[in-house]
């Protein structure tokens, strides 16, 4: 058997980021910038009001007071995408302005409405306004020539929006590895209901979701049985349209155990034997340029082996410098009993936040076949190898799903009123 971090080694050696491309924003999602940004418009693009109110000229409004107002006659009104030359603050004047309105010319601040009142044509202030109130500069957000992205960085939703503000419509990426999925086995099969003997495949369901999940595009082989001839079909073409094969089953040591030898065959195949539980045996090798990752078969342990070694190689191809999931130090509500087998455990489990620390329960139905405890885990406990570790103890824990916390609904706590 040989450790963990050698088997991702091994895995990570696969390949590199993929090549460059010029992308849409929409074919930018999720993928991994390989340039920087520079502003080339400036944000906001003119000068604007942040608030709802009156654009007037500041020093109209010195030495304003209860008793000595001051009074400004109104010119009009300016809503969001009005031209900035519409109307022109001169001496004495204001003009009523919606928030986002370019102010216009002449004024140098907004009062905002709820601090003023209106008499008829005239405005009323009753206290100074400060020159700049309320007024967002052309450029204060991001000025000509700012760097504004760096390269590695993920476009995500709010990312592709602060482009889209900047008029940026194509960006440099990293194209994103196109990830073919394969189940292999005679079991496989998607009859409703299941002939006697028969299973559904869960693997590739799971592995595409995954697959998505971690940015990259999946395309799907679909099953084929336990059949040398099929397999070498399926994987030679996989292989070319495919950026990375991920197989599941096949790998360990039964006799129908095809897609090593098949990978053997139509390229280069290092079978490993890595000291986890669950998922351990992984086949990895080549075939042609393209890298393939054989799976285990068993439904948990092909998540897992996805997430160990799968992910942070998909993560790799994007571009992204973040390979790993994060690993959190958490303490157990419930003992963790195990035998000392030479394995780390990856025991799934629920974490959650309460009271400002990380606690975490183990599942108790730990098999490697065993989908449901899997589906709940939000992460996997690594339990190093020895006698299991008692309630309370610490235990690092890798972190595959969302954080559980207090409910969101508390956060109505936090209300300023
Ligand atoms: P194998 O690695 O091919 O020996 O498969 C190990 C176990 O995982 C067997 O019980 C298989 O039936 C099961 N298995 C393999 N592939 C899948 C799949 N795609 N979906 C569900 N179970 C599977
Ligand atoms: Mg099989």
């Amino acid at each position: 058997m040989i450790p963990l971090a050698e088997a991702q080694a091994a895995a990570l050696a696969l390949a590199g980021p993929r090549p460059v491309v010029e992308a849409s924003l929409d074919d930018a999602m999720g993928a991994v910038l390989a340039a920087p940004v520079f502003v080339e418009d400036p944000l906001p693009p003119f000068d604007n009001t942040g608030m709802d109110g009156f654009a007037l000229r500041a020093k109209d409004t010195a030495g304003a007071s209860a008793t000595q107002p001051a009074r400004l006659r109104i010119l009009g009104t300016m809503a969001a995408g009005a031209s900035p030359d519409m109307l022109h603050v001169a001496e004495g004047t204001a003009v009523r302005i919606m928030t986002g309105a370019p102010i216009p010319a002449g004024a140098d601040a907004v009062a905002i409405v709820e601090e003023v009142s209106v008499e008829e044509d005239f405005l009323v202030l009753t206290r100074p306004v400060e020159p700049g109130a309320n007024v967002r500069r052309r450029g204060s957000d991001a000025d000509v020539g700012e760097r504004i992205l760096g390269p590695g960085t993920v476009v995500t939703p709010t990312v592709r929006g602060l482009l889209a503000s900047l008029g940026v419509r194509k960006v440099f990426t990293y194209r994103r590895p196109r990830v073919a999925v394969l189940s292999t086995g005679d079991e496989l099969t998607s009859e409703h209901p299941l002939p006697p003997g028969k299973i559904y495949d869960s693997n590739r369901p799971a592995l595409l979701g995954l697959v998505a999940e971690a940015g990259a595009v999946p395309i799907d082989l679909g099953t084929v049985g336990d059949d040398p001839d099929a397999l070498r079909t399926v994987l030679s073409e996989g292989a070319a349209a495919a950026d990375l094969l991920l197989t599941s089953g096949g790998v360990s040591v039964g006799d129908f155990d095809y897609t090593k030898q098949v990978i053997d065959e139509l390229g280069t195949m290092r079978w490993l034997q890595v000291a986890i539980k669950p998922a351990k045996p992984l086949a990895l090798g080549t075939i042609g340029s393209t890298p393939v990752l054989g799976l285990p078969g068993n439904p948990v342990s092909s998540i897992v082996s996805f997430e160990l070694f799968a992910r942070p190689l998909i993560r790799k191809m994007l571009g992204t410098a973040r390979w790993h999931r994060p690993v959190l130090r958490a303490a157990l509500t419930e003992p963790i009993y195990r035998r000392a087998d030479g394995k780390l455990h990856l025991v799934r489990a629920r974490a959650e936040v309460r009271d400002g620390a990380l606690i975490v329960a183990p599942y108790r139905l730990q098999g490697s076949h065993v989908l449901s405890g899997l589906a709940g885990a939000n992460v996997l406990a690594l339990v190093p190898d020895g006698e299991g570790l008692p309630a309370g103890a610490s235990v690092d824990v890798v972190l595959i799903g969302e954080l559980d916390g207090p409910d969101g609904a508390s956060l109505l706590g936090h209300d300023a009123s």
